[in-house]
């Protein structure tokens, strides 16, 4: 793995402003990111957040959500705290999962009883997955990340939403594919219907991947817009965010419905935790949406 710095030189450009349809908001005195798309739906709540606003310290500075990464429990449970309080969801509101990298959708309908913590951690028995999907009101469904791609994507016909995880793993498993498949499955959601948005992750700026990760991605769409060729023979960059708006495309969804924050968690470390770009020691992002009404946790 090269230092972030040197594959940035010279590499693709990735904007350092955001993509079109996605803004940064203060919520609180938090600051996160906000896709048109999505906050146009009425009774939706959702955010990617940044680093900033947070209690933690060193390279958790600020906003770190993990509890695993060698943060203080103390500080992450402010960080939590604080989220709770910039958007008015109780803390056992927050539910996630153990992210796998894998491909497995949990879907969540009905009366079943909901495993979240209360401090906003995946309880010890809450599924290893890598999306939540839900038509559940009042649950606020979210992934972690820091350079992995998190994808929210809700249903505003339907009233379904969907929390996912994408890195390279996920998405060479298509997990987002599987995601659009288990909303139409279970319930009957149309792909045009649907809306997405791509947040922050690691771009093909910084993000240089071998022939292995290229041959494990050999089947999805538009391979030669997702690799790029690096100067050294078997290198690649590769561009994940892109990858997983394809695959949206491939499975149905119209352009215009998926937006796309365009920024790089590796070029950007005074708004992100990028677990590359600081040499695997980061805080982690949580990237959530919510449908407001009764229902709750159960
Ligand atoms: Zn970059």
């Amino acid at each position: 793995m090269r230092p972030a710095r040197e594959a940035r030189a010279g590499g693709p450009a990735r904007s350092g402003a955001s993509g079109e349809g996605f803004r940064i908001r203060r919520r609180g005195g938090l600051r996160v990111f906000e896709a048109d798309l999505l906050a146009e739906i009425p009774s939706l709540r959702h955010a990617f957040s940044t680093r900033r606003g947070g209690s933690s310290g060193g390279c958790f500075s600020s906003l770190n959500f993990s509890f695993r990464q060698g943060d203080e429990a103390e500080n992450v449970r402010a960080n939590w705290a604080a989220l709770s309080r910039a958007f008015g969801i109780a803390p056992e509101r927050f539910l996630t999962v153990h992210q796998v990298h894998g491909n497995r959708v949990w879907v969540i309908d009905g009366a079943e009883s909901i495993p979240t913590s209360g401090d906003g951690d995946a309880r010890e028995d809450a599924p290893r997955c890598d999306a939540i999907v839900t038509n559940r009101p009042g649950i606020a469904i979210g992934v972690k990340t820091a350079d992995c791609v998190p994808v929210l994507i809700a249903d505003p016909v339907r009233r379904v939403i969907a929390a996912v995880h994408a890195g390279w793993q996920g998405t060479a498993r298509r997990i987002v594919e599987h995601v659009c498949a288990a909303l139409e499955a279970r319930f009957s959601c149309r792909r045009e219907d649907l809306r997405a948005a791509i947040g922050p992750a690691i771009g093909p700026c910084c993000y240089e991947v071998d022939d292995r990760v290229r041959e494990a991605m050999a089947g999805l769409p538009g391979l030669e817009r997702i690799f790029s060729p690096r100067d050294a023979p078997g290198r690649w960059r590769l561009d994940l965010a892109l990858a997983n708006r394809l695959q949206l495309r491939n499975a149905g969804m119209p352009a215009s419905r998926v937006a796309e924050a365009n920024l790089c968690t590796a070029c950007r470390p005074d708004l992100f935790f990028s677990h590359r770009g600081s040499g695997g020691k980061a805080g982690r992002h949580f990237s959530f949406l919510l449908m407001d009404g009764e229902s709750g946790a159960g």
